[in-house]
């Protein structure tokens, strides 16, 4: 049988691990920070009248520029964002993809800080970039000037700066972004995968846009807005930002069906939105959970929540599997993350941790 090392494959590409968070079908799956609550019906009919239509249209190419998408997503941010600042692809992935891919490549570096989310260092060698990772405090917090020292030590060509952080759920205060751009000689990506779960009215990094042209905010579909399985994640930036991406990008890479999708849901989007302050509360509920049966639990701005002081965390992880519970082992010692749920999901999972911890002491 022909393995991977058989074939003539880039040498930087020898030896490495591809993404694979498991997806195992389970009863309650709390492992990839998906906003768990279905599409509220109402607004799937809506989602399947539109494809409906675009399905018509579909021995045509799609719209190059998906110009309706980009005023939809525009007027979904505010921040008086028009067509011009907004770029999108299929997920917030292949908006980094299409980032480095610009901004980055041989001979060119990336700097974040980890842990941070695990694609970054994946995309940097898919691009050819090379990837730098910085250091966090023992909360996994960054001060403005630890991160601005980073910044003039390795002079990067593009920052990622992950806020709320993936795995760990801690935030960015703005001067921390401000001073990392003010450093930076190249692009600074702010990833807001999550920003939608921010405590009300906290600032997004998308106040720090107007005479910052070298920042740029990266959102996506696949979190709060429940759309995962479309693939739609998306930029706000200065319009130069798009024309860069403009070079880089495959023709049509935005289906026809993808952006009939992801207007619709977009029309909805209160809807859609809906159980984010539930999913909030849940997440609450997993802090305090947590910490009465002793765990350490990181501060946490997003869906998910980082918990350490685990003595065997895949111990834990193989435990709650058998019970039909799916989190996260994520690599950092004694530490598992997991995503908040409905209520009756994260009911289980925090009976099931209380019933581990019975047994175990
Ligand atoms: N950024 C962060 C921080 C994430 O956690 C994720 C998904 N886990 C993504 C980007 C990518 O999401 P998507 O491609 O689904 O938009």
């Amino acid at each position: 049988m022909t393995s991977l090392s058989d074939l003539p494959i880039r040498d930087d590409l020898r030896g490495r691990e591809p993404y694979g968070a498991p997806q195992n079908h389970v009863r309650v799956e709390l492992n990839v920070n998906e906003n768990t609550h279905p599409i509220p019906d109402d607004v799937q009919a809506d989602i399947i009248a539109r494809l409906g239509a675009a399905v018509a249209g579909a021995n045509r190419y799609p719209d190059r520029e998906f110009v309706g998408l980009r005023d939809a997503l525009a007027a979904y941010l505010g921040h008086e964002l028009t067509r011009e600042n907004i770029w999108a692809a299929n997920g917030s992935n292949e908006i980094l993809q299409q980032l480095l891919q610009a901004f980055g490549g041989p001979g060119r570096r990336a700097l974040g800080f980890a842990p941070t989310y695990s694609m970054y260092p994946l995309l940097c060698t898919g691009t050819g970039t090379e990837w730098v990772a910085a250091d966090r405090d023992a909360d996994f917090e960054i001060s403005a000037r630890h991160a601005a020292e980073w910044v003039e030590r390795v002079r990067p060509d593009i920052v990622i700066l992950c806020s709320p952080n993936n795995p760990t759920g801690t935030p960015l205060a703005l001067d921390v972004i401000e001073a990392v751009y003010d450093a930076a000689p190249g692009i600074v990506i702010v990833d807001e995968a999550y920003a939608e779960f921010f405590p009300s009215g906290e600032p997004s990094a998308l106040t720090l846009l107007p005479g910052r042209e070298r920042l740029v905010v990266s959102r996506t579909m696949s979190k709060a807005f429940a759309f995962a399985g479309v693939r739609l994640g998306y930029l706000a930036a200065d319009p130069a930002i798009g024309d860069a991406l403009r070079l880089v990008r495959l023709p049509y890479h935005l289906s026809t069906l993808t952006q009939a999708a992801a207007e619709a849901a977009l029309a909805h989007a209160d809807e859609m939105l809906a159980m984010v302050d539930d999913i909030k509360r849940q997440r609450d509920r997993i802090v305090d959970g947590l910490r009465a049966l002793g765990y350490r639990v990181s501060r946490t701005w997003s869906n998910f929540v980082l918990f350490s002081g685990v003595d065997h965390p895949h111990e834990v992880f193989d435990e709650l599997l058998a019970e039909g519970i799916i989190i996260r082992e994520m690599g950092i010692p004694h530490s598992l993350r997991v995503s908040a749920g409905t209520e009756p999901e994260t009911t289980e999972f925090l009976d099931a941790m209380a019933r581990y911890v019975a047994r175990h002491g």
